[in-house]
């Protein structure tokens, strides 16, 4: 019996940082891989296009939502350097020391996103708190951590689109 296509909301959340990610650093300056650069406020940022393609691809696996310190400013730049469709929804990060003991992200995903929804979540700046929590989540979540001199490969999607079709399966 063919399946029913999925709906766009039902697809799993995607939180997706920059910099570490898409946006890499760490690496051989005489040896970057293929991308450009990016000045943002003055700062230079290296933008993998690799990465990019990669992104591109999970859009149609996952619901992309931006969580880094760039928040909205990583419409003004990535979509348009990336080709993705935007702007995305991005998740908006209480400043100042207020993170009590938890990982500076944590409070405003749990605000940002429902529960039972599905979610995973790719970063280079992962701890242990993190795990916690996502062991700790209600429905299924899953991490994927990047080396930040490298961001988001291939292998890190190929992992990701598998964990994503499972679900609706
Ligand atoms: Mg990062």
């Amino acid at each position: 019996m063919p399946r029913a296509a999925p709906l766009h909301d039902t697809k799993p959340l995607l939180l997706v940082d920059i910099d570490g990610v898409l946006s890499i650093f760490g690496f051989t300056q005489s040896q970057h891989p293929p991308g450009r650069f990016l000045t943002v406020d003055g700062i230079v940022h290296f933008i993998s296009a690799q990465a990019g393609a990669q992104l591109r691809e999970l859009s149609e696996d996952f619901e992309l939502r931006w969580c880094s310190g760039w928040e909205e400013k990583a419409n003004d730049y990535l979509p348009a350097v990336l080709g993705l469709p935007g702007p995305l929804p991005f998740i908006s990060f209480e400043r100042g020391p207020s993170h009590a003991g938890s990982h500076w992200k944590l409070a405003a995903i749990e605000q940002a996103t429902a529960p039972q929804r599905p979610l995973a979540w790719i970063d280079d700046g992962f701890d242990e708190r993190c795990d916690a929590w996502a062991a700790g989540r209600r429905s299924p979540t899953l991490l994927v951590a990047t080396d930040p001199a490298e961001g988001l490969l291939e292998h890190h999607a190929v992992a990701l689109r598998r964990w994503a079709r499972a679900l609706s399966r």
